[in-house]
């Protein structure tokens, strides 16, 4: 089993990259299903730096017009929620109207989901979807409700995939957990 150490801590193989791609499979299964006779083309949304990866993979099976846009918004510093958001930064697209799926890489406290969630009503979309590749269900206590969950994890340190401690790990194909005790 491959152990990575990252900065000062290690991460052990937690969700592989074959069952990764098989969950984006039937997520975007069950999207092209419901947008494929959408009158107007919605907007994704994908949050930097985190969803760039799952981004990637979901576009190339989607299979219906739709527009990409990224944002930067986050609450996270080291391996815990600091509780604070920053502002929206890159958010360049029209929204008036349109239908906008907003593109996590994990739901934890759904605080960024819900700033996003707020903040794209408020410039105009007729309605926000949310889908995320991950999902902390026994954390996330939000009433915005997450249309599209890939694969539902336990409340630990994840790394890979996209998802980064201190901003190194990103890029595995593999997801991985913080080991115990530490
Ligand atoms: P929330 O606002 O839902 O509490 O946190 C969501 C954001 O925190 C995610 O977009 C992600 O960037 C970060 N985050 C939450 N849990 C984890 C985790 O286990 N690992 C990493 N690397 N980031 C996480
Ligand atoms: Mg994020």
């Amino acid at each position: 089993m491959d152990r990575l150490k990252i900065h000062d801590k290690y991460f052990v193989p937690y969700i592989s990259h074959a069952d990764i791609s098989a969950a984006i499979d039937k997520l975007a299964a069950r999207m092209n299903n419901d947008f494929r006779n959408s009158d107007r083309a919605p907007v994704f949304l994908c949050i930097l730096n985190g969803s760039i990866v799952f981004t990637g993979e979901l576009m190339q099976r989607l299979d219906f017009p739709l527009e990409l846009s990224s944002v930067r918004v986050s609450s996270y510093s080291g391996v815990t929620s600091t509780g604070v958001l920053n502002t929206v930064v890159g958010l360049n697209s029209n929204m008036e109207g349109r239908t906008v799926v907003i593109v996590e890489d994990i739901v934890d406290t759904g605080k960024t989901i819900r700033f996003l969630h707020d903040h794209v009503l408020e410039r105009g979309a007729a309605e926000v979807r949310v889908c995320t590749l991950l999902c902390k269900r026994d954390v996330y206590d939000g009433d915005v409700p997450l249309d599209y969950v890939a694969i539902d994890v336990e409340n630990k340190f994840l790394v890979g995939f996209g998802l980064d401690y201190d901003q190194f790990g990103r890029n595995t194909e593999d997801i991985y957990i913080l080991e115990d005790n530490q």
